[in-house]
């Protein structure tokens, strides 16, 4: 009997499961996507709206800056009408971790380390997360490495990321507190793949992946997509975090995009369109453009092929669930491998959103 075909990506490493309110992260639960507001926190209309359109984007976890007490002083706020849940992102004060926990925060990012170095509180942070089912992410940075660890590594290598989040996560766990995950983001997609498989290697906790400043949307979107496809075909990841110099909308789109194209998220609108070439008898970048806009807000899983011309077209257009293939100024529509019409070219887009349209209602239905 011929062996069963290996799967292409790895097993989920397994790990301990955590909470951040409503969504668990862990191997348990899907790979989620994350992204952080950029409205000032104190402008609490601003963060919720902010917040709705990440939501209606795919985010499933969001993160809110708190870096002072009136910051804090609007956490509750968010916190109760969020969509999703809301994890504060402070640095070294421990007393708003204690009001980010108060206000009903499903999570905190805080490095244990550096509260140790101004107020050792971390078994108080430890206890008040325990009792109030907080998960927090300690988050180890190239950029604000320990002295210690960059005396001696002399940078930010691979090794010291590692070694600063086991040693962050030691600060918790001898106060018996085990629901967090870690991140060590560098801005270097190797360092960073390297630095996560050596710290995956020590120990069960979740890993949130990050590929820190990025860049602007293209470089970010290359650099996150390599490394992220990295390490999620190894089975390492639980949730990510697209870090974009790009409105965080498009981090999400971007985050979602990487988990469909790994079959880690049920796929939803997937546009299959020819590079063009010299064969095209139509603007294929237009009409690609043009039907994808048509068809952003389709919330159910539908591949539609845009192809240039009769050479690969008919092919294509037959696999997906709806497509066209252009040629002498007309497309051929198909649905489901059938021909159901020639239409001019000035109404291919029309007609393929119609279509869309009504497959969509049909799969509603169903
Ligand atoms: Fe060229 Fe036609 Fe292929 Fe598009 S489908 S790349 S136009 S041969």
């Amino acid at each position: 009997m011929p062996a069963a075909p290996q799967p292409v990506l790895s097993p989920r490493r397994r790990t301990r499961q955590i909470r951040v309110g409503s969504v668990g992260v862990g191997s348990d639960s899907p790979v989620s996507v994350q992204s952080m507001t950029t409205t000032p926190t104190t402008d609490i209309n601003s963060t919720l709206q902010q917040i709705a359109e990440l939501n209606a984007a795919g985010c499933d976890i969001v993160r809110v800056a708190c870096p002072s007490q009136d910051d804090a002083d609007a956490l509750p706020i968010i916190a109760m009408k969020s969509p999703i849940p809301v994890i504060a992102d402070i640095h070294f004060q421990p007393k708003y971790v204690f009001a980010a926990i108060d206000a009903g925060c499903a999570g905190v990012r805080v490095n244990p380390g550096n509260i140790r170095k101004f107020d050792d509180q971390v078994g108080d942070i430890a206890k008040a997360a325990k009792d109030a089912g907080v998960s927090i992410r300690i988050g180890v940075n190239a950029g604000s490495l320990d002295r210690r660890l960059m005396e001696k590594y002399g940078k930010a290598t691979p090794e010291a990321l590692m070694e600063s989040a086991k040693w962050e996560a030691s600060l918790f766990e001898e106060h018996d507190f085990h629901d967090f995950k870690i991140s060590v983001k560098h801005n270097d997609p190797v360092t960073m793949v390297r630095a996560y498989q050596l710290l995956a290697a020590e120990g069960d906790w979740p890993l949130h992946l990050g590929v820190t400043e990025a860049g602007p949307a293209f470089q970010g979107t290359i650099k996150s997509a390599t490394a992220f496809g990295a390490l999620l075909s190894q089975g390492i990841g639980d949730t990510i975090r697209v870090s974009l110099s790009a409105p965080p909308v498009e981090e999400v789109k971007v985050g979602s995009q990487i988990l469909q194209s790994l079959g880690l998220r049920p796929k939803k609108l997937e546009i299959v369109s020819c590079p063009s070439c010299g064969r095209a008898q139509v603007d294929v970048y237009k009409l690609a453009d043009d039907v994808t806009e048509g068809l952003k807000d389709l919330t159910v899983p539908l591949r539609v092929a845009v192809m240039g011309c009769v050479v690969n077209g008919p092919g294509e257009a037959r696999e997906a669930d709806l497509g066209v293939a252009s040629g002498n100024g007309k497309g051929q529509i198909f649905v489901k491998g059938e021909v159901i019409r020639t239409v001019a070219e000035d109404q291919i887009v029309e007609t393929l959103i119609a279509e869309a349209n009504r497959i969509a209602e049909e799969m509603d239905a169903e």
